[in-house]
This record gives structure tokens, sequence and C-alpha cells, in this order.
């Protein structure tokens, strides 16, 4: 009897549902070892002026190489990384190898590169992060002003005078912070002025081929330009998407038309910069 009720309780769940559960929460137990056995690697994907094409910094993407399951994207792991609250070591841990990568890269170079870090928008609950952030700056010797915080548009709708205040902070260290993924979140055009801001990344749903909205991203455009923001197309994947945003007067794009994120060696081989990991570890 009991083994038939066993039976009738397990009939609610679909199989491969039961299995994902099982598999999420394992992963949940392997990220907590993650940070220690040194499993995360950072991708670089280039964002360029679509003026002239040239490249004026990378934007830093976090990747899992799990010893069982091969790389894992951060689509997958960033939610059980917030829920357990490890996202926060996670990000000053990328923001660090980012840091000492960028650095490196820019050793030799006329044009130094900025460097775009996502932070999750649970730092900002804790006031902690403008000294953590300052901290790895100065350890890593990486100029405060080459650095692009990217935030959620979330974060501008809960908890508005803190989060103000973490941006006017954070932005006191010489850093810039950006709006991540513009135009998904629910916040009103006029709550954009209050927040002291850098610049805007145009979500890149708007771009998209099948959901093509050029009214959509003139619009932001012109707000960025009114609010003295500067702003980046997301997710250009060809020549036509790149021309019609530089028409638009958008200053910046990123997208798999000019790069795909990449491993440091590649990203460093491809723009021909002059260190990539591996001399920088062998002092070749
Ligand atoms: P995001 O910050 O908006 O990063 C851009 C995402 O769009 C990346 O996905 C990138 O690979 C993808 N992408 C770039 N160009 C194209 C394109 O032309 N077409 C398409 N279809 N996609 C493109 P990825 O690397 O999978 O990262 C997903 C999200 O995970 C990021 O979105 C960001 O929100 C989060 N994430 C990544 N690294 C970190 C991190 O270190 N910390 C935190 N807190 N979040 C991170
Ligand atoms: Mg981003
Ligand atoms: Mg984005
Ligand atoms: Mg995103």
């Amino acid at each position: 009897r009991a083994k038939t009720q066993q039976k009738g309780s397990f009939a609610f769940f679909e199989p491969a549902l039961l299995e994902r559960q099982v598999a999420l929460l394992n992963l949940q137990q392997d990220l907590r070892q993650a940070v220690e056995r040194r499993e995360f690697r950072i991708h670089y994907q280039p964002i360029l002026r679509l003026e002239d094409r040239s490249v004026v910094g990378v934007e830093a993407l976090v990747r899992w190489q799990h010893p069982l399951h091969g790389l894992i994207s951060p689509a997958e792991f960033i939610p059980l990384a917030e829920e357990s609250g490890l996202i926060c070591d996670i990000d000053l841990w990328v923001l660090r190898g980012a840091a000492r990568q960028v650095r490196l890269w820019n050793a030799g170079r006329a044009a130094p590169l900025t460097l775009n870090v996502n932070l999750s928008a649970q730092h900002f609950e804790d006031r902690r992060v403008v000294g953590q952030v300052r901290a790895v700056l100065e350890e890593e010797q990486f100029s405060p002003t080459l650095l692009h915080l990217e935030i959620t548009e979330s974060l501008l709708m809960a908890r508005q005078a803190h989060t103000v205040e973490m941006l006017g902070q954070l932005r006191a260290l010489g850093l810039a912070v950006v709006i991540d993924d513009f135009g998904t979140g629910y916040s009103s055009l006029s709550y954009l002025q209050r927040f002291p801001l850098d610049g805007l990344k145009i979500d890149r749903s708007f771009i998209a081929t099948a959901q093509w909205q050029p009214e959509v991203l003139r619009t932001i455009v012109q707000l960025g330009q009114h609010l003295k923001m500067y702003t980046v197309a997301e997710g250009l994947e060809d020549e036509a998407q790149a021309e019609h945003l530089r028409a638009l007067n958008c200053e910046y794009g990123q997208g798999y038309f000019f790069a795909r994120p990449l491993p440091a060696e590649d990203l460093g081989e491809l723009l021909r910069l002059p260190e990539g990991p591996a001399q920088a570890l062998t002092g070749e």
C-alpha cells in the first residue's frame, strides 16, 4: 500500500522535470566548491566603436568548466549562484581576473581597452561592495577610469534612494556604471534621469532580426544622448544591423558579427594584442 501511495505521489512529477530538479540541486552543491577548485573561466567579447569599427573595450563573461558537464553557460548557473549568495564572490573573482588580463593587454597599446564587468543586483544590498571593488582595483593596479560596471535595470525600481547612493559611491571611485539589457525591465523613462549613470546597453531583443524595432532603437539612442549617456547595441549579428545602428548614432556595438566571447588567448590573437595569458604566466 505504501508502495502505491509513493508511486502515486511521484505521478505528480514529470520524470524529466524531476531529473532536472535533481541536476540543479547537484549543480548548486558543486558551485560551492567551484571557486576553490578554479573551475570558472572568463571569456572576453570586444566592444567596437561603430563609426570606425575600432575595438574600444571588452566585456568579461564568466563560464563554468564543470568537471563532468563541460562548459556551463552563465544563464544556467548565475541564477543558482544568486540564490545561494555565491554570486558576489564570483563577480569579484571575475573582476580581479579580467582586470589582470586587460592590464596586460593594455601594457602594449597606445589606446587602452576599457573593461566591462557584470555586477549582480545582490551587490547593491551590501555597502561593502564599494570597498571590495576599490581593493581589487588597487591590488591589480587597474585604473578605475577604464572600468565599466554593468548593472540590471531592475535595480532602478527597488530601493531607489539606496541605489542612488551606491551608484554615487561607486562612481566616486572614478569608474563608470552602465545599464545592461536596457529596455527589458519595467522602468519608466522618467526614472532614468534620477540615477547617476554613464551608459545604456540596448538589449539585443530590439535588434534581433525577427523582432527588429527601429523606432524603439531610435528612441533609446536619443534618450541616451539627452541624458548624456553613451549607448551600446548588444547582439549585432550582421552588417546591416551594425550599419543601421551606426546611422542611428548609436556609438558602440557588440555582437557575434564582430566576435563571439572568446578565451583570452583567442581574443588576444584575433586582435593581435601584445600579451596573451600564456606569455604572462611564463614570462616570455
Ligand atoms: P549580458 O551581460 O547581457 O551579456 C551578453 C550576452 O549576450 C552574453 O551571453 C553574450 O555571449 C551574448 N551575446 C553577445 N553577442 C551576441 C549576439 O550577437 N547574438 C546572441 N544571440 N547573443 C550574443 P552569456 O555570455 O551567455 O551571458 C549571459 C548573461 O549572464 C550575461 O548577459 C550576464 O547577465 C550574465 N553574466 C555573465 N557573466 C557574468 C558575471 O561575471 N557576473 C554576473 N553577475 N553576471 C554575468
Ligand atoms: Mg553585460
Ligand atoms: Mg546585456
Ligand atoms: Mg543579459
